[in-house]
């Protein structure tokens, strides 16, 4: 496996927090080169770390040893040069897919650091619960908000049916076999537990979650879209047929669509499906202007705009979640933890996610944008790998500071299609919102390719 070793992800981080004497930094890295295996790949930040390093080593070190470690930083592939030749014509279709790196730049923290933060704001409101679930969680390792909400929800679903905790009590507890003797309390303290559900613990569960979507909610609805938001919509003004996928839960994207007048498809709402210029919008987690509610099903989606303008005023009491108009319920942003078994818990997305489906297959570029491949996200990966084996001129252009990305999928290709072309996935290894406006306008022929190579203009048009 072509993946950065632990040596080398030790030293990045050394070097990159803090100055170091020259003479200890040049002899750690070629301690590294020495011992890396040839396959190893080289990080991309060794290129800033060395930029910081280089006017202190020039003093002291001969020029053939900077030429040589020159060299091997220039080595360091950031970009595959065969992006820069492409070049769309308006029948190609080009799906975006969006991960939690695209709208990281907004100041959104990412799945892994998302939960920390909630424990942060929770604190702030001095809910004792919350920090006790913080606690607990902190204690057994539990850092992961998908899983949190994961298991929030297979609760809450499960409180409503009790023939399914019974059932959940007996695959996982093992309830039907005898029990050792020193397991029986356990086991026994267990079975009590979820045959008689206890009221108070559902509403608990329901103010726990309630609360902590309010939170989820709190991190996200201030922020603003970043320039990679602005290259999208720049790029589909001139590019219609094209569709965004994204399993973000905040309004970047949305905000700067809905702010250069474009109409949007494929939300909850169902609105606008028949409309030629309408831009398909696929949130396949849901958004935080999404509701739907507990006690009725009803699905609402409201207005991002005016959301956001309510809240950052100030104006109203409840301006996120709210009562349900049809039965009084209670409404709850409609997000969803990537769950393998989402189908079942949350039958109102099934069109979303078939969209998507369809929106993947279609495509001639697949452009994916700070997404991350995560294991628990099974059904993205699934769609994404049949239809690149379906469709053998389909290609991907993955956005990713993850230098480890690019290698794992190519590889993951090759085992899975017969003759596999390593090209067809196509990296740019650098923060989006830096790259991906010189990126999509070279795609449209609109600005000079940044390597001005022959090549590059070979192929315009096709
Ligand atoms: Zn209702």
């Amino acid at each position: 496996m072509s993946e950065i070793s632990r040596k080398q992800k030790y030293l990045l981080d050394k070097f990159g927090r803090r100055m170091y004497p020259p003479d200890f930094f040049i002899h750690r890295f070629f301690e590294l080169l020495e011992e890396k295996p040839d396959e190893e790949p080289l990080d991309p930040k060794w290129r800033d770390i060395w930029n910081r390093y280089k006017r202190h080593l020039l003093e002291k070190f001969s020029s053939e040893i900077i030429a040589e470690i020159e060299e091997k930083i220039q080595s360091i592939e950031v970009v595959d040069e065969e992006i820069w030749e492409i070049k769309v014509n308006e029948d190609a279709k080009i799906t975006f897919l969006l991960g939690a790196g695209a709208s990281a730049p907004s100041g959104i923290p990412t799945v892994d650091k998302l939960l920390p933060e909630l424990w942060k704001r929770a604190k702030k409101i001095g809910r004792e619960d919350l920090d006790k679930l913080a606690d607990w969680c902190n204690d057994r390792g539990i850092t992961n908000i998908e899983d949190l909400l994961t298991a929030a929800y297979i609760s809450n679903f499960a409180a409503k049916n009790p023939s399914i905790t019974a059932l959940l009590d007996y695959f996982i507890f093992s309830g039907g076999q005898e029990f050792l003797e020193e397991e029986f309390t356990i086991s026994r303290h267990r079975k009590i537990r979820s045959s008689e559900i206890d009221v108070s613990s559902i509403s608990f569960l329901q103010d726990t979650l309630q609360t902590l979507f309010g939170l989820l909610t709190s991190t996200m609805i201030s922020a603003s879209p970043n320039s990679t938001h602005r290259a999208i919509v720049d790029f589909i003004k001139d590019h219609k047929n094209t569709s965004i996928i994204t399993t973000n839960y905040d309004g970047c994207m949305d905000e700067a669509l809905l702010k250069e007048k474009i109409i949007l498809k494929g939300t909850i709402s169902g609105e606008n499906e028949n409309n030629p210029d309408a831009v398909q919008l696929i949130k396949m987690h849901g958004s935080i202007n999404w509701a739907y509610c507990d006690s009725c099903q009803d699905v609402r989606e409201f207005d991002l705009l005016k959301l956001k303008e309510i809240y950052e005023d100030d104006i109203l009491s409840y301006p996120v979640l709210g009562i349900c108009k049809k039965c009084g319920g209670l409404r709850r942003p409609l997000l969803v933890p990537p769950l393998s078994f989402k189908f079942l818990m949350f039958p109102n997305l099934i069109d979303i996610w078939n969209s998507a489906r369809q929106a993947i297959d279609e495509a001639d570029y697949l452009i994916i944008v700070g997404y991350s491949f995560s294991e628990a996200d099974t059904y993205i990966t699934k769609i994404i790998s049949r239809s690149m084996s379906i469709k053998n001129r389909q290609k991907m252009i993955i956005v990713n500071t993850n230098p480890n990305l690019v290698p794992t999928l190519r590889e993951r290709f090759s085992a899975h299609i017969d003759g596999f072309d390593k090209k067809r996935v196509l990296k740019i290894c650098k923060s989006c919102d830096e790259t991906l406006p010189e990126i999509l306008g070279s795609i449209l022929g609109k600005k000079a390719p940044k390597k001005t190579q022959k090549s590059a203009r070979k192929k315009s048009g096709g």
